[in-house]
Formats: C-alpha cells, sequence, structure tokens
C-alpha cells in the first residue's frame, strides 16, 4: 500500500463525478437510514474513505463502475457499507438522479457473490 502515497491523485471530471455521486448517496442513507440531516460520524468515515479510494483508483479516467471493477480496492468492512450504502440508496438514486445512477446500481443477481 505504500505506492498509492507517491502517485498523483485523481482529479478528472469522471473521477469528480463519481465523488459526488458516491458522496450523494451516503447522504441520502444517513439521511433516511440515520435520520440524521448532516452526515453521522459513521457514514462520515464511509463518505471519507470512499471519496480517497476514489482519488487513488489505479482507472483514473478510465474506470468502470466499482461494482464492476475486478481490483475491490476497498477494506473488507468498508465493502460491505458501501454496499449497503447502495443497496439502500440505489432506488432514490433513480428517483432523484436517473442518469447518473444506473450504472452504479447493483444488479440483484450480482449482490450476493
Ligand atoms: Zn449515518
Amino acid at each position: 500500500m505504500t505506492t498509492e502515497v507517491k502517485r498523483r491523485l485523481n482529479d478528472g471530471l469522471k473521477i469528480q463525478k463519481e465523488k459526488e455521486i458516491v458522496s450523494t448517496m451516503i447522504r441520502i442513507y444517513c439521511k433516511k437510514k440515520h435520520r440524521q440531516n448532516v452526515l453521522c460520524a459513521e457514514c462520515q468515515d464511509l463518505n471519507d474513505y470512499a471519496i480517497h479510494r476514489l482519488s487513488l483508483c489505479p482507472f483514473g479516467e478510465e474506470k468502470t463502475a466499482c461494482a464492476k471493477c475486478p481490483i475491490h480496492c476497498y477494506k473488507q468492512d468498508y465493502r460491505q457499507r458501501i454496499k449497503e450504502t447502495m443497496r439502500y440508496s440505489g432506488p432514490w438514486m433513480l428517483l432523484y438522479h436517473p442518469i447518473e445512477s444506473i450504472r452504479h446500481i447493483p444488479l440483484p443477481g450480482k449482490l450476493r457473490k
């Protein structure tokens, strides 16, 4: 993991957009599930982690949706949490942000790996 530090952080348009989407999904999750108006500590931590992973994504602007990525750079517990968050927020994203959300929603058959 030490090589990550030396890489230039991603700052392309696509990565920026992905960051917005993941933050939006975490916000929806926290608001509806945890009934918070600002992110609770746990969701803030997950948000920071997700943003950081995106900054370091080795694919940069070439990346696909994280659910389809072969690397799975998330640590196990964060991975579980982001999956749960996305599963929960997915339908709301369809409602509020239909275009951006489509490729981020894991298909039902793919959740149980
Ligand atoms: Zn929360």
